[in-house]
C-alpha cells in the first residue's frame, strides 16, 4: 500500500520527505483539522478518504472533495500554515503517513519538481471542487448519490466500505429521508447493497451508467494533468 503522489515524485524528491514521514491511523469521522484551525501538518493517506467540507454559517455542511492515496491533505486551502477554510474529516477509516507543514514547505522551497507536483494536485483539486459546485447545484439527487459513491469506491479497499445513512446525507447535504429513497431506488436497481452502517457496491459499471458526467469530468482533468488516478478494488 503506497501514497500515490509520493510514489510518482522524483526519487530527490522523494528523498527529502521520507525521513519525515510517520504514520498515522484514523478512524471514521476524525476530525483531521476544522475551518480556521492552523494546519500544521500534511497528510499522505494510503488507505481510507478524507473529505473537506465547507461549512456554512448556520453550521450545514457540504461535502466538495474527497482525496485518498492519489492525493494530500493539508495544503490545500491555501498557502502552508495558512488557517483551514474547510473541515477535513475521515470519510472512510485508514492510514496515512504525514510530515510537519515546515519539512514540506522547506521541500517545495528547495525543488522545482515539487512544485510543479503539487500545482498539478492543487489544480486537479480545484477541479473537482468546481465540478462537484455544479454537480451539487445542478444534478439529480440520484445522479450525485453515484457519483459519489463512485469517488468512493475508488479509494476503498474493498467493494463494501462503511457509511451511514448520516454520512451520505451529511456529505450530500440532504435530509436522510431523501437519501433512503435515493438509496432505496439504487439498491431495488441492484447497483449498490446497504445495511446497517455500510454500503457495497454491486455493479460498478452500472453505478458509472447511473452517475452524471462529473465523476469522468473530474477524471478527465486529472489524466489531462498526468495525475495518478484512484482505481477501484478488484473484489
Ligand atoms: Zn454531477
Amino acid at each position: 500500500m503506497d501514497n500515490l503522489w509520493i510514489a510518482a515524485l522524483k526519487p530527490v524528491d522523494r528523498k527529502r520527505l521520507e525521513p519525515h514521514l510517520h504514520e498515522t491511523q484514523f478512524r471514521q469521522g476524525d476530525l483531521i483539522y476544522d475551518v480556521g484551525q492552523a494546519v500544521d501538518e500534511v497528510w499522505f493517506p494510503v488507505a481510507g478518504v478524507v473529505s473537506l467540507m465547507t461549512v456554512l454559517p448556520e453550521d450545514r455542511l457540504v461535502e466538495t472533495a474527497a482525496i485518498g492515496r492519489e492525493g494530500l491533505v493539508g495544503v490545500t486551502c491555501g498557502p502552508l500554515n495558512a488557517r483551514a477554510a474547510s473541515r477535513a474529516i475521515a470519510q472512510i477509516a485508514g492510514s496515512a503517513f504525514c510530515c510537519p507543514a515546515e519539512v514540506f514547505s522547506d521541500a517545495l522551497a528547495e525543488s522545482e519538481s515539487m512544485r510543479v507536483a503539487l500545482a498539478k494536485f492543487t489544480e486537479g483539486l480545484f477541479a473537482q471542487v468546481q465540478q462537484t459546485a455544479a454537480c451539487n447545484a445542478q444534478h439529480r439527487l440520484d445522479e450525485r448519490l453515484a457519483r459519489w459513491l463512485l469517488t468512493l469506491h475508488d479509494r476503498a479497499d474493498a467493494a463494501r466500505f462503511d457509511l451511514t445513512q448520516a454520512d451520505i446525507a451529511g456529505m450530500l447535504g440532504v435530509r436522510r429521508a431523501t437519501v433512503s429513497e435515493v438509496g432505496s431506488a439504487l439498491e431495488n436497481r441492484k447497483l449498490i447493497k446497504r445495511g446497517r452502517g455500510w454500503v457495497e457496491v454491486l455493479d460498478r459499471p452500472a453505478l458509472e451508467s447511473a452517475a452524471c458526467g462529473c465523476y469522468h469530468s473530474i477524471r478527465g482533468v486529472m489524466k489531462d494533468l498526468r495525475l495518478p488516478l484512484p482505481k477501484p478494488p478488484k473484489d
